[in-house]
């Protein structure tokens, strides 16, 4: 079972790597790192097993967070429109993406950085993605707002990127003029 003593923290070489393409289909011992992957994220949301294993809540993991520079990631999560994400992907890659961008109005988190990092994101509001998931079928992903910011803060971990390095330096809070937040509900 995966613990927090397992996830690699920033300033750990392995996150500023551009990680290996998975050989597919994929081997078991990759299928089986991704599943426990998952899992973790499961428990992680789980009160019960959270408490019992300190784990921090998160709503994805990429494999150079274990210290594995292998291009693949879970996400366990609801996005606002109560779609439910829970998945393991080998060999993701953005196909297409919006010109528009998002970001998060409270900013962005990871399960390898222990502190408060203030600063809005901006990431692509619509992304496609392709990829091949945990039962080894390949998927087109059609996502926009919260489901495409998560997975593009995943896709970034597997290029050596950072969060907090698409914050501006100047302004943290600076909002590009085609960035709209996602979790701040409009009028449809
Ligand atoms: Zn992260």
């Amino acid at each position: 079972m995966i613990t927090m003593k397992d996830i690699v923290l920033e300033g750990h070489p392995v996150l500023e790597q551009v990680a290996e393409e998975v050989t597919l289909p994929p081997s078991k011992e990759n299928k089986d790192i991704l599943a426990e992957m998952l899992q973790f994220l499961k428990y992680s949301q789980d009160s019960e097993m959270a408490d019992k294993y300190k784990l921090r809540a998160g709503v994805g993991i990429a494999a150079p967070q274990l210290g594995i520079s292998k291009r693949m990631f879970a996400v366990h999560f609801e996005d606002l429109d109560g779609k439910t994400y829970s998945d393991g992907y080998f060999n993701p890659k953005i196909i297409s993406h919006s010109v528009e961008q998002t970001f998060l109005s409270g900013g962005e988190g990871c399960l390898s950085v222990e502190r408060e990092v203030p600063g809005y994101v901006p990431r692509y509001a619509r992304v496609t993605i392709s990829a091949t998931n945990l039962a080894g079928k390949q998927v087109k992903l059609r996502l926009r707002g919260y489901a495409a910011v998560v997975f593009q803060h995943e896709l970034d971990h597997l290029n050596g990127v950072m969060f907090y390095n698409h914050i501006n330096k100047q302004d943290p809070f600076f909002i590009p003029e085609n960035a709209k937040p996602c979790d701040i509900l409009e009028d449809k």
